[in-house]
Order: structure tokens, then sequence, then C-alpha cells
């Protein structure tokens, strides 16, 4: 016997559990069974197998079943607040990346104005750069802090998502 007749064999094995097979396949099977232990021992399993599964099937309450569908449902929710979250932080992160370039160029472009204006001294620009260009991150990542909080975190998460994708699609 080759290793492909016992490939077949498992194969239909497998498949007449669920749908139909052809005459030759099924009589070819039977004799291969009748030769083949090790064949005849994975078909018995198999089919004890496929009856352990239904009999779980009828016996599973519908409560069961109502709770197996109510978890399910909240792990699907979580993963996609988990995804949402993703989106959202990485979204954060481009305005933060943003928002500091353009009040370092700000504060670049016109601190020196500011301070001479205010009578500040010369050397609070050099900082103020600094200053600025790290105030939007920090701002954006204490409010990212704050909204990763257990009890406003879905909500928040979602409704900023919202807004956004109804802001995109305007
Ligand atoms: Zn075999």
């Amino acid at each position: 016997m080759t290793a492909r007749e016992h490939e077949r064999a498992l194969d239909l094995i497998m498949r007449r559990g669920t749908e139909e097979i052809a005459m030759p396949d099924s009589a070819w099977l039977n004799s291969h069974l009748g030769e083949c232990s090790e064949c005849a021992t994975f078909a018995a399993d198999f089919d004890s197998t496929g009856r352990l599964l239904q009999a779980v099937a009828i016996t599973a309450s519908p409560s069961l079943v109502l709770a197996t569908q109510a978890r399910l449902r909240a792990r699907s929710a979580q993963l996609q607040e988990r995804q949402s979250r993703t989106v959202l932080i990485a979204i954060s992160f481009c305005i933060g990346a943003m928002s500091s370039t353009m009040s370092a160029w700000l504060w670049w472009r016109f601190g020196g104005w500011v301070a001479q204006r205010l009578a500040l001294s010369p050397s609070i620009v050099e900082p103020g750069v600094f200053v600025a260009w790290m105030l939007p991150a920090v701002a954006i990542a204490v409010a990212m802090l704050a909204s990763s909080h257990p009890v406003i975190d879905r909500s928040l998460t979602m409704r900023v998502l919202g807004q956004y994708q109804e802001g995109g699609r305007q």
C-alpha cells in the first residue's frame, strides 16, 4: 500500500460524513479499511468524534447558545474597540507631530519678535523652541492617558472616532 492510498482513504473518511461520495470511491474505501488497520482505526475515531460533536450540539441548551453568542459578540466588540483605539492613537500621533512642528516653526519664526515685544531676555527664545515643540505632544499625551481611563474609555474612543469618520465623509 502506498502513502497515496492512505491519503485518499483519509480524505474519503473525512468527506463521507458531510457529503455524498461516489459509489466506486465508497467501495474502494471499504476494501482499503478491510486491509489497513491504521486507516480503519482513524475512521472509527473520526466517526465517534463526529457523533460526540453532534451529541454536544443537540444537548446544548438555548441559554448556553445565547450565552456563547453573547460572549462572541463581546469579544468581537472588544477586538473592534482595540482596532479603533490603534487608529485613534495613530491619528493623534500624526496630529501631535504636525502641531508640534507647526508651533516650533511659529516660535522659531516669531519667538524673537515676541521676546522683544514683551522685553524678555533673548536667551528664552532658544529653549522656547523646545518648549513650543514639546507642548502639543505633551498635551495630546495627557489627553490620551485621560481617555484610556476604563470608565470613559470606550464611549470616548467611539465618539471621537465616529466624529472623525463623519468628518472624513463630508
Ligand atoms: Zn490506509
